[in-house]
């Protein structure tokens, strides 16, 4: 099959569009037939390299996966040759305490596709057949693979973690990334108030598109977004920081709590050496959450709400398998708002 691997970590110089054997489908697993596969700045983390991360290579990237079932293996049962699929990304043992509990992404042997074990840059894939998801059937495969990932993080985040409801207001920074975008969403559909930030008057245009009431520019030189974020709560602060963004906001993150807020952080993309006023936390009885992914279980409610038109994909470009270099480069300049999606 054709797939776009990595040797090493490195720059998108390192990604490499070759020729690699067809993946074994081994008993419990399906293989598919991948139609498309969304971008993620795990993508970018995984090709630059992270400090627990040992590949084996080549290496494939990729998460976010809509395609075809191309066969089945042994023993698993309800699949059928030929299916659409969507598949979840994270991979669990399923019989932990943890696993068994709904917390699969607590599980000490949880993985992500495309991170510890082989992803979606390539014709085909195989997985664990505990990994099909139900498919949005309103959806074609570049809209719903653009669901998966960044839907269940802002989920958890937002539903299961700072318990987000219709009294909040919650701040969502650097709303035109794929969690961002979903963060927006998800808050609207809770019934909360969103401050929506971005870098461009476009990006914020398109943030209002998908229900957030305040837009602020956070770009240089642009309006001071602190004081602005202050104003439009009356001085008092937000009961909720959606955090991602790491070392150039977290400070500001903190300061525009309201007294008993939450902060809720999956990422860092500028950086996790970040610096916390310990004052503020106890003073104005901050909570601060950590986050990473989601329980599948999650998605099956992502997706009903897909279904029922209330949660929808924001894929900003969608470029062929070969391209992948480019699409990533979109992604580290920030460029898009929303998804970047490879088609296959
Ligand atoms: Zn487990």
């Amino acid at each position: 099959m054709q797939a776009v691997t990595i040797h090493e970590h490195g720059g998108r110089d390192k990604l490499v569009f070759e020729t690699v054997a067809d993946p074994d489908v081994g008993p419990g697993e399906i293989r598919l037939r991948v139609r498309a596969c969304a971008l993620n700045h795990l993508d970018i983390w995984v090709r630059k390299g992270l400090p627990h991360l040992r590949l084996s290579y080549p290496h494939i990237l990729g998460s976010d996966i809509a395609g075809e079932v191309e066969s089945v293996g042994p023993g698993v049962k309800g699949v059928e040759v030929g299916q659409r699929a969507l598949l979840s990304p994270g991979v669990s043992c399923g019989t932990c305490r943890e696993c068994l509990a709904g917390r699969d992404n607590l599980c000490r042997s949880y993985g992500i596709l495309g991170e510890t074990r082989v992803g979606g840059y390539a014709e085909l894939i195989t997985v664990p057949a505990a990994n099909l998801l139900p498919y949005p059937d309103t959806l074609d495969f570049p809209q719903a693979a653009a669901i998966p990932l960044t839907f269940q993080t802002a989920w958890q985040m937002l539903v299961d973690k700072a318990r987000v409801g219709p009294t909040d207001t919650v701040l969502v920074l650097a709303a035109g990334s794929g969690v961002g975008s979903a963060a927006v969403q998800i808050a609207r559909l809770f019934g909360a108030t969103v401050i929506a930030t971005a870098s461009s008057a476009a990006k914020l245009a398109r943030a209002g598109e998908l229900g957030a009431q305040h837009l602020v520019n956070h770009a240089e030189r642009s309006e001071d977004w602190v004081a602005r974020v202050r104003e439009i709560t009356g001085g008092r602060g937000v009961d909720v920081v959606f955090e991602h963004v790491g070392a150039a906001t977290w400070d500001k993150s903190i300061k525009l709590c309201a007294r008993g807020g939450r902060i809720v952080t999956c990422g860092a993309t500028t950086g996790w050496d970040a610096r916390t006023d310990l004052r503020h936390v106890f003073f104005r009885q901050l909570t601060i959450l950590g986050s990473t992914m989601g329980s599948k279980s999650v998605l099956f409610d992502v997706i009903q709400q897909v279904q029922k038109g209330r949660l929808r994909p924001v894929v900003d470009r969608v470029l062929p398998l070969s391209d992948a270099a480019e699409a990533h480069r979109v992604l580290e300049e920030r460029e898009a708002f929303g998804k970047v999606v490879l088609v296959v």
